[in-house]
């Protein structure tokens, strides 16, 4: 097995990131004053694939990766940690929030970094976990018999290095009353040379194995992540898909259509159309419940049933995702849709 050294191809891409205003003006005719401290409050990373699949700065991969100065006002999103993860933290990196699962944040560092990121508050500032930090997570875990799933996020996982991805998963699938592991990730669309032989070799001894990507356009389908899709599908592992609805991304049902489409032709099951979440700095990406209902009408009476993602919003103080339904509700007097089923 190739052994992951810092000359691994990825790893130079890395290193190749655009990552200052200065850099990004050598690309685009943006204004880096304006830019420049958006960036220093949060990071920019746009490595060398994902740049090449942007056209002009303002286009829907764009705006995904390019900062923005609108994330410097609230605009109503006040929180950095709307969901109370940090409160939520039984042992530094783990999240408990549901009963029979855990969030192991892994990463503090992703291969683009997202300006709708919900965990905007530590992407690219938030150090990666070393071997000590483990130990305290893989004890809880095993102390606390009704964890059933564990999922890997961050932070981008699938940027350890292979060797300790495999030293954690191996501690994780010993545990008897896990079941199942899963990965959150990115990788396979922003960076798709990640996914290496050597790292499906690691991976494909977990089963069983569920990682969900991030594919959020069409045009991040391209023949680079097709192939890592079909690597890991080869591999055994079930692969799901969590699109998040972003304003002037994605937030129309042609666009949305589209990429289903393509997920289902890479064996990547649509899971998750998240509504974007009130995270402080993201506001320029909210997009009206109403729309987004409209938008999965339009989805359902023109793709097959296994292409249909779920709908789901998050909400404070409420232990797991909910559906987003049209059923009308009425709270406090005020119409509202039953976003909020299962209360
Ligand atoms: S890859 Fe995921 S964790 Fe990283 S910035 Fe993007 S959305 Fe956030």
């Amino acid at each position: 097995m190739r052994k992951e050294g810092k000359s691994a191809p990825w790893q130079k891409m890395l290193g190749d990131s655009v990552v200052s205003a200065e850099m990004l003006g050598q690309w685009f005719d943006i204004s880096t004053e304006a830019l420049a401290p958006v960036i220093r409050r949060y990071p920019m990373r746009i490595n060398p694939y994902f740049l090449s699949l942007l056209r002009q700065s303002s286009d829907p991969i764009a705006r995904q990766v390019i900062p923005d100065p609108r994330e410097l006002d609230e605009n109503g999103f006040t929180q950095e940690d709307p969901f109370f993860e940090t409160q939520r933290s039984p042992v530094p990196y783990l999240v408990h929030r549901y009963p029979d699962r855990v969030l192991f944040l892994v990463s503090g560092q992703c291969a683009v970094y997202c300006r709708y990121c919900m965990r905007k508050r530590n992407a690219g500032l938030k150090k990666t976990v070393g071997p000590l930090d483990v130990e305290p997570v893989e004890a809880y875990i095993r102390s606390t018999p009704a964890i059933r799933e564990v999922i890997l996020s961050g932070g981008d996982p699938l940027l350890l290095q292979d060797d300790f991805l495999n030293d954690i998963l191996s501690r994780l699938k010993s545990v008897s009353h896990v079941g199942r592991l899963r990965i959150h990730t990115r990788v396979p669309c922003v960076l798709p040379q990640r996914i290496t032989i050597s790292l499906v070799d690691i991976l494909q001894r977990f089963a069983p194995l569920y990682i969900n990507i991030q594919f959020n356009h069409p045009d991040e389908l391209t023949g680079e992540a097709a192939n890592a899709c079909a690597m890991l599908a080869d591999a055994g592992i079930v692969l799901g898909s969590q699109t998040v609805l972003l304003k002037g991304v994605n937030d129309d049902p042609d666009t949305l259509a589209a990429l289903m489409e393509k997920l289902l032709a890479c064996r990547v099951r649509p899971y998750y159309l998240h509504h974007p979440d009130p995270v402080k700095g993201t506001a320029h990406f909210n997009v009206p419940v109403e729309k987004g209902l409209h938008i999965m009408e339009n989805l359902r009476q023109r793709i097959s049933g296994i292409g249909i993602p779920h709908y789901v919003r998050d909400h404070q103080g409420i232990s797991g995702k909910m559906p987003v339904s049209a059923k009308p509700c009425v709270q406090n007097g005020n119409r509202a849709f039953d976003d909020c089923q299962g209360l």
